[in-house]
């Protein structure tokens, strides 16, 4: 099983109803798609978007930069402040070019380092967190987060369902080298979803998208 979450044809279909037309991230999108970097897929944006505009976060913070696509669309979509940690060198020198360009370097901080390192050291609070950074080590992110989290905060946490491999059973059946973030992903959805301090909702867009607010409880 390493398929698309959802049927191919209806994938298309909502790919079709999301056209872009905001040419600012035409150049973006062209090197994600020569390079085969991943970023959030189209359906997946257009949820951030809306759900950006519901909850009107004044502070985000990111897990995960990449080439600064999502931190962009955060910084597009809100009034937010966008802090982003990215573990690559490259990709920060890349994502610092992008964010220029585009002309969102007032409201994106990128930090460079590996999050379980850099997230110690954070002192803000933030209202949406979104964690896109290694599958494997989720739950280790979010225990990291937790502190940071605003009293009504949301995690947002991306590619929970892993093409579809979180729902094969039989673990000797997934290729060894995706095994530990497959059993990294059961026990991190098997933590949020039973937790009794937060609600979480686990829904079937683009690679799987996690939603988490904070109910209260010790
Ligand atoms: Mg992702």
């Amino acid at each position: 099983m390493d398929n698309l979450i959802v049927y191919k044809d209806v994938k298309e279909y909502i790919e079709e109803l999301t056209l872009e037309t905001d040419e600012k991230f035409s150049e973006m999108e062209a090197y994600v798609k020569e390079h085969y970097v991943p970023v959030i897929t189209k359906d997946t944006r257009r949820f951030l978007e809306v759900l950006l505009s519901i909850v009107n976060p004044k502070k985000i913070l990111e897990i995960g930069c990449a080439i600064g696509y999502s931190a962009s669309i955060f910084a597009n979509a809100s009034n937010a402040h966008i802090t982003t940690i990215e573990l690559e060198e490259e990709m920060v020198k890349l994502a610092k070019e992008n964010i220029k360009k585009i002309g969102f370097e007032d409201r994106i901080t990128i930090l460079h380092g590996d999050a379980v390192d850099v997230l110690p050291t954070l002192t803000e609070k933030y209202d949406l967190i979104f964690m896109d950074a290694a599958k494997g080590q989720y739950t280790e992110f979010f225990r990291l987060c937790e502190p940071l989290l605003s009293d009504n905060g949301i995690i947002i946490s991306d590619n929970i369902l892993f093409k579809g491999l979180v729902g094969e059973k039989n673990i000797s059946k997934i290729d060894r080298s995706r095994r530990a973030i497959v059993r990294g992903l059961w026990k991190y959805l098997s933590d949020i979803m039973n937790s009794d301090k937060y609600k979480t909702s686990v829904l079937s867009i683009g690679d799987g998208v996690a939603i988490t607010k904070k109910t209260g409880g010790n």
